[in-house]
């Protein structure tokens, strides 16, 4: 299979060779020519798949007709609108959206929260053909009446699931208000859950349905270990492994936003260079943050499962779950970072008697039982009790959200366990 059959223009065909390309990825091959064909699509596929070029692309020739040089802001109204969760997602797409689009004479532009809205609003003014929005701010613009989405002929939900999952729902309904009945609607998500469905199924029209796997990444090819350790020795056994094994570039990750900064903090002050990423950070924080982890000068980045999402962060050798997530679904994404494009990677988890439960919602999901490891030096304590966990968690409304079950016959302690 080569981007020639796909049916794209010659000269997307020739950027894509530049950049390196040699072939589609599957939901390339599966989606490009839906969208060229103008038919709305449901895509299953997430970050590292490939999938934004396989919006960007077919995209890009559809809207080519609308480029001109004209100087009014009203000959370049927003012709495609792409809806992304979070704000580095935003960017990154944005970026696609540019490097894919270098020889088509469309504007792209992209507007998300947490910064200034004076140069977007600027930027949006002077008009722009393709826009790169999070719904939030989307809003705010439509407010101050800087953008009108009336022209609109195609719109993309990019990582619908977790636009859901962060509570974007109505602001993603007034959007869509205000855009034309007749257009050409493409939905990718990770998941297809019931909650996906049911939207896709008042947005989509009767939508070519693309599914595909993981780009060269299976859960098997992924080495998975689990040290189980006393809670309160997590901290310091992550530090241990990573200047033992001599870990390189390490994405760890936490439940909380307060557990990902005072574990950045712990491993900083042991001389291990780490970071913490989440949705309080500014955004130039978190681009440094991440910049700094793919130059290497930073070597652990700590992160929330939302504030990761959406991290296009390429061969990664290892990924730690200091915490394991309450959705055994989002410890496959979080793995899902190792090991791609054919690598090896290490996936590694820090599992305390409290995550008991978690841990078998894992095994259950993945139909296996992951190799266990007790490390010298910190055995777990034999009688510890479980403790109940505590959110707040980052992106989990409470919709959905469940507490492991805890046995009955214990003596509860601490607070805020919702049983
Ligand atoms: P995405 O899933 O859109 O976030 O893309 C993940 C990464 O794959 C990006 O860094 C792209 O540059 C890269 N990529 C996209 N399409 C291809 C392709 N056909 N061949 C090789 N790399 C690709």
């Amino acid at each position: 299979m080569s981007f020639e059959t796909l049916g794209l223009s010659a000269d997307l065909v020739g950027m894509v060779a530049e950049e390196g390309y040699t072939e589609p990825t599957p939901v390339q091959a599966a989606a490009i020519p839906h969208v060229l064909a103008g038919r709305d699509v449901l895509a299953a596929a997430q970050t590292g798949t490939g999938k934004t070029a396989a919006f960007v692309l077919p995209i890009l020739d559809r809207l080519r007709k609308h480029a001109n040089t004209s100087f009014s802001p009203a000959r370049h109204p927003v012709r495609c609108l792409i809806l992304v969760p979070t704000r580095e997602l935003a960017m990154q797409v944005d970026e696609s959206v540019t490097t894919y689009g270098r020889t088509v004479p469309l504007r792209p532009a992209v507007v998300f929260g947490g910064i200034p809205i004076e140069p977007q609003t600027k930027e949006l003014r002077a008009g722009v053909e393709l826009l790169v929005a999070t719904p939030g701010r989307l809003l705010d613009h439509v407010g101050q009446k800087t953008v009108n989405l009336g022209q609109v002929e195609i719109l993309v939900l990019d990582e619908a699931d977790r636009m859901l999952d962060m509570g974007f729902l109505p602001d993603i309904q007034k959007i869509i208000a205000l855009l034309p009945p007749r257009r050409q609607n493409l939905m990718f998500s990770a998941t297809f859950s019931d909650d996906i469905r049911r939207l896709s199924g008042t947005i989509l029209r009767d939508p070519e349905v693309v599914e595909v796997a993981r780009r060269n990444t299976t859960v098997e090819a992924i080495r998975q270990l689990v040290y189980p350790v006393d809670r309160d020795r997590k901290e310091a056994l992550l530090a241990h492994l990573i200047v033992r094994e001599a870990w390189g570039q390490v994405l760890v990750f936490t439940r909380t936003k307060i557990g990902a900064t005072r574990l950045a903090t712990y491993l900083d002050r042991r001389g291990i260079d780490a970071v913490a990423i989440h949705s309080d950070r500014s955004q130039p924080e978190r681009t440094r943050a991440l910049e700094g982890f793919k130059t290497g000068t930073i070597r652990v980045l700590v992160a929330t499962d939302v504030a990761a999402r959406g991290l296009d962060i390429e061969d990664l050798p290892r990924v730690v779950n200091f915490e394991l997530p309450w959705q055994a679904q989002d410890y496959i994404h979080r793995i899902g970072r190792t090991g791609r494009a054919g690598a090896a990677g290490d996936a590694v988890s820090l599992v305390s008697i409290d995550e008991a439960d978690l841990l078998r919602g894992v095994q259950r999901l993945l139909k296996q039982a992951i190799p266990w490891k007790v490390e010298d030096g910190f055995v777990p304590d034999r009688n510890a009790e479980p403790q109940p966990l505590r959110g707040p968690v980052e992106g989990r409304p409470a919709r959905g959200h469940h507490y492991p079950h805890r046995t009955a016959d214990r003596p509860r302690s601490g607070s805020g366990s919702r049983g």
